[in-house]
Order: structure tokens, then sequence, then C-alpha cells
């Protein structure tokens, strides 16, 4: 078998993370916020990262958000992904607060810039999961 046949990699939910792919599954994107001070936190945890509340509760996101960084993949990042490059992985700061790495789609390497708006998207993976992308706002 070729690097190149070989799957890319799938994300495996835990208790905690089920919430978030269940809702990706559905094309919606969650975020936890803490119940004692209001504050956004991604990835999931069991507490908060801002007071240490343990009062964690799954809120919709608006799914939008700015390009903090990127880089462009010009070789895969995994021999699973030998069939995307070149790509976009970018950290996108969601209008909620968090970051959230990931990739952007829709838009050549070329025309991907610092603090453009962006506006997630769905892409289906094996399993019934969908993992979220991100691609330039409309
Ligand atoms: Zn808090």
């Amino acid at each position: 078998m070729s690097a190149g046949l070989r799957p890319p990699p799938l994300p495996h939910p835990s208790v905690l993370t089920q919430p978030f792919w269940d809702a990706t599954a559905r094309e919606e994107l969650l975020l936890q916020r803490c119940e004692a001070c209001g504050a956004y936190v991604f990835y999931p945890r069991h507490n908060c990262t801002a007071c240490g509340a343990r009062a964690l509760e799954w809120v919709k996101a608006g799914g939008t958000g700015t390009v903090f960084t990127y880089t462009v993949a010009r070789r895969p990042t995994h021999p699973g992904f030998a069939d995307r490059v070149p790509y976009v992985i970018a950290v996108v700061e969601l209008d909620e607060g968090p970051r959230m790495t990931t990739n952007l789609v829709d838009c050549s390497p070329e025309d991907v810039s610092i603090g453009m708006r962006v506006e997630v998207v769905f892409g289906p993976l094996e399993d019934g999961l969908r993992l979220p992308y991100f691609r330039p706002a409309a």
C-alpha cells in the first residue's frame, strides 16, 4: 500500500467531546460556556479556563470568525492527506473568543490573509462524523 492510500485520521469522541461531535454531525458548531463567569471554552474541558468552575454548558456558536494565523501545507502532514496538497491549516479566532485549529476550504492558499472573515462549513467523514472547516465569509 502506498502512503497516499492510507486513510486520514478520524476523531475519537469521548464522553467529554461527544456533544461537540453530535452537533457537527447536525452541522452545528457548539462551544462550552461557563455558567459562573460567561467565558467561552474550546477545546472541550471539564473546567472553565477563565475561573476554574466546573459549570460548563454547551451553547451554539455563531460559526463566524477571523483568521488568526495560518500556514500552507505543500507536503501532507499525514499520509492520508496526500491528495489534498496544497492545503491551508489555520487558527480561526471565533467571534465568541476561542481559537480553533482547522482547515480553510473553498479558497486558494494565495487568497488567504490574516484577519479575513470566515464562516464554518462541515465536511463529511466516515462513521457519520463531520469536521468543522472554514471558508471565506459570504
Ligand atoms: Zn468561568
